[in-house]
């Protein structure tokens, strides 16, 4: 079931996107050569809980940090360390979740460490892109599927795939709540979307095959050609007119 979010409701989502915006706006003055996934990790941590709210991925199914921090060719759900320093021309996937008043936001960005080459910043670009054509149908009276065929035709005609293994996700009380929201697929199917729902719309890109594979630490998914992946995501309220990106700053 589809859980409709009254207004009181999403007042406190917005109050929660508000931070995880605001972390992932000042990332991008964090984020350069020689710092380490886990410093990134310690400044998202420390936002949050100096806004006295809860990093939601801390314990979630054993998940040991605040943010997922993954690089170049990790997909999602990389695990923060301190010996893994960023380089020059890496690129690199922050995902946070931020709890707040029992309601969640969930958001991610991928950021260019230093000068990138024209082809990963074309990865970025185009993932990014490839949402923002997905929430043109992210209305009332729209079906679901018509958000994941937005973005796959998008990031296809850019010569990119859309991971299949992973989806974005009804959001709310729960981090994943339903429905699924898969980032490829024929549309007009599935659930007729109305307003008050909520989403975390999340394209994950590949530069090249979309196939994944999870790393033996049993989080970290990597592309299976090793090639680069993106990631960009927001949370996203269906209103009367234009969805509201609860997230985004
Ligand atoms: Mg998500």
């Amino acid at each position: 079931m589809i859980i409709i979010k009254s207004e009181r409701e999403i007042d406190i989502m917005r109050e929660s996107g508000k931070v995880t915006g605001y972390i992932l706006r000042e990332l991008k003055d964090v984020i350069k050569p020689g710092i380490s996934t886990m410093d990134i990790n310690v400044f998202v941590e420390n936002t949050i809980l100096k806004n006295h709210m809860i990093p939601t991925f801390k314990g979630y199914n054993g998940f040991p940090a605040a943010a997922c921090v993954s690089v170049n060719e990790e997909v999602i759900h990389g695990i923060p360390r301190k010996g893994r320093r960023l380089s020059e021309g890496d690129i690199v996937s922050v995902d946070v979740g931020v709890t707040h008043r029992g309601y969640v936001s969930d958001a991610a960005r991928t950021y260019a460490v230093g000068r990138i080459d024209e082809e990963a910043g074309r990865l970025i670009r185009v993932t990014e892109e490839s949402f923002f054509e997905g929430i043109k149908f992210c209305n009332a009276g729209c079906r679901l599927s018509d958000i994941s065929n937005a973005i796959q035709r998008h990031v296809e005609k850019e010569g990119f795939s859309a991971v299949r293994d992973f989806v974005g996700h009804g959001i709310g009380r729960a981090m994943h709540e339903e429905p699924q929201i898969p980032n490829y697929g024929q549309p007009g199917r599935g659930p007729r979307i109305a307003k008050g729902m909520v989403f975390a719309i999340e394209p994950m890109i590949n530069q090249g095959s979309f196939d994944i594979e999870v790393k033996l630490d049993n989080w970290t998914a990597v592309t299976a050609d090793g090639k680069l992946s993106a990631h960009y995501e927001n949370t996203v309220v269906v209103t009367d007119g234009e969805p509201e990106l609860l997230t985004l700053q």
